[in-house]
């Protein structure tokens, strides 16, 4: 099934109800939102010759009008490409290259003056919202027809590793993931408002689907991204509101709404995962909104879809296991099942770390034009996820690193999560990250890049002394590093690699290298 289907129904259903809002402003109905995806599939079609199959790519900021482009595309038959827009011409370029894209939208259609697009491919400018014309004629009144393994999304992933590999998303992949929401995460209903806080090229724009299924409404902030106070004011005026959102963007939340004495009211759900969410930042944010709060944990190659820890689980802070539960990532979710396995893929006893296999429907077909790294993902059909972590007798799921980033020091594993809870339980301590650096003699030695509440009020021999009195002695930190913040990406996740290159060459900038 074309999962523009979705789109058509509401339509159906409920043609007056408000489906798209600029801010607190209404911009469409659902009857307006679909006779415009419409109107821009058959513009696509006809008027720039994009067939079924066919790829056509995003690099935008969030707008309204990503929506519609999104639904335009899937309705055509064609395939998306969305483009996280914080990268450079270049980057977007050899990901509009590799993916053999006809079309990229951007902003303002002027992002590649200076930079050749690959052979073929042609940047427009967004459409403005609200410019359709109704279209007469028979032809693609509905979503034109897809297999449910048929290609809907390409999903670059953020190219740690080496370079960005094209996830390949198919409709049926789409559906499955939607269809775990209301049941794992959070129940949909027809008044609420997911607001576009977070990139809708990632797993933001993700959550879209289900509450085009439900008939909700959409919100892209005025801003375009992320501002606490927007949000809070977007939560107070439309009410109902939910979001998915970095543990970052939690932590800001939580650090403004206290400065104001704000309580949440207006916000349903907040979604949080990506990264870590650290033990004492979750109690934060559950005193500071109560229970509003719901981890999940994916990745691009299962959007969404590993685990999900519930909100009553998060919130039930009496539970004499609450530490482990809160900081694990939750339970399988209903359409995955999920393991720990050893180097021979085995799996493993409850307790023992491994890396972390899942298999189920919404797992990618494979990644786009790269059998070989397919191949190495995804094993007598399990997706090998490259995260470290083990299961408990229940059945919750924790991690505790990127198997790239476990340190090995002195022949034992040191997982960098594990220090990092130590330290971000210091009150006077506002992020840290753990790295590896190389060490003559025990291989790698344990680095903290330590940012403080308020600079020098802590030293190193004071977080020695913290670290005696809960961890064991070879997995604290050789060294300290404060600084004044750490480099993210535009998802808000922190970049280890460049902290691991800091630590080569110094005399480059943290934040900006
Ligand atoms: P991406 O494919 O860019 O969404 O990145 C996925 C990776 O982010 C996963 O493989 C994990 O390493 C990490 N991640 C996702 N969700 C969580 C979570 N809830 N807790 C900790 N790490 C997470």
């Amino acid at each position: 099934m074309n999962i523009a289907h979705w789109l058509l129904d509401a339509a159906q259903r409920w043609p007056r109800r408000a489906a798209l809002f600029e801010g607190l402003r209404r911009v469409a109905d659902y009857q307006t939102f679909a006779v415009q995806a419409r109107a821009r599939a058959l513009q696509l079609r006809h008027g720039f010759g994009i067939a079924p199959g066919e790829r056509v790519a995003l690099l935008m900021n969030n707008s309204c009008g990503y929506l519609e482009l999104l639904y335009a595309i899937w309705w055509s038959g064609a395939v998306a490409v969305p483009i996280n827009s914080k990268l450079h011409a270049l980057e977007a370029a050899w990901i509009a290259g590799n993916a053999g894209a006809r079309l990229i939208y951007t902003d303002d259609g002027r992002v590649f003056e200076g930079t050749e697009l690959p052979p073929g491919c042609r940047e427009l400018a967004t459409p403005a919202l609200g410019t359709f014309v109704p279209v007469p004629g028979e032809e693609l009144l509905e979503p034109h027809p897809r297999q449910d393994s048929d290609l809907a999304w390409l999903f670059y992933t953020s190219g740690t590793t080496g370079r960005s590999k094209g996830v390949m998303l198919s409709h049926g992949n789409l559906l499955a993931m939607s269809l775990c929401y209301p049941l794992d995460v959070d129940p949909v209903a027809a008044g609420d408002a997911v607001v576009y806080a977070a990139p809708l090229s990632h797993g933001a724009g993700l959550y879209n689907f289900i509450h085009v299924r439900c008939g909700a409404r959409h919100v892209v902030p005025v801003s375009r991204g992320f501002q606490a106070q927007e949000l809070f004011e977007l939560a107070q005026g439309l009410g109902q509101v939910s979001l998915f959102a970095a543990p970052t963007m939690v932590k800001r939340m939580v650090e403004e709404a206290r400065r104001q004495g704000y309580d949440g009211q207006g916000i349903k759900t907040i979604v949080y995962g990506g990264g870590p969410m650290y033990l004492a930042d979750l109690a934060q944010a559950l005193d500071t909104f109560g229970p509003r709060l719901v981890q999940i944990y994916g990745q691009g190659e299962c959007p969404m879809t590993i685990t999900a820890l519930s909100r009553e689980t998060i919130a039930d802070r009496a539970h004499a296991d609450w530490p482990g539960i809160a900081a694990s990532v939750g339970r399988a979710q209903a359409c995955v099942e999920v393991r720990v396995v050893d180097a021979a893929g085995q799996p493993l006893a409850p307790g023992e770390p491994g890396e972390i296999a899942v298999r189920g429907t919404p797992v990618m077909q494979g990644y786009w034009d790269n059998p070989q790294a397919t191949q190495a993902a995804l094993v007598d059909g399990w997706l090998r996820t490259g995260d470290i972590g083990f299961l408990d007798e229940q059945g919750y799921l924790s991690l505790t690193d990127r198997c790239k980033d476990v340190i090995i020091s002195g022949g034992s594993n040191i997982y960098p999560r594990e220090v990092e809870e130590v330290l971000m339980q210091h009150p006077e301590v506002f992020e840290a990250c753990v790295v590896g650096e190389a060490d003559a003699e025990w291989g790698e030695s344990v680095v903290a890049f330590v940012v403080l509440r308020s600079p020098d009020s802590l030293d190193a021999q004071a977080l020695n002394q913290w670290f005696l009195t809960c961890m064991a002695s070879f997995k604290k930190p050789k060294k300290y590093l404060f600084c004044t913040e750490l480099p993210k990406n535009s998802y808000g996740k922190i970049l280890k690699t460049r902290l691991r290159q800091w630590l080569k060459d110094p005399s480059q900038s943290l934040t900006n290298l």
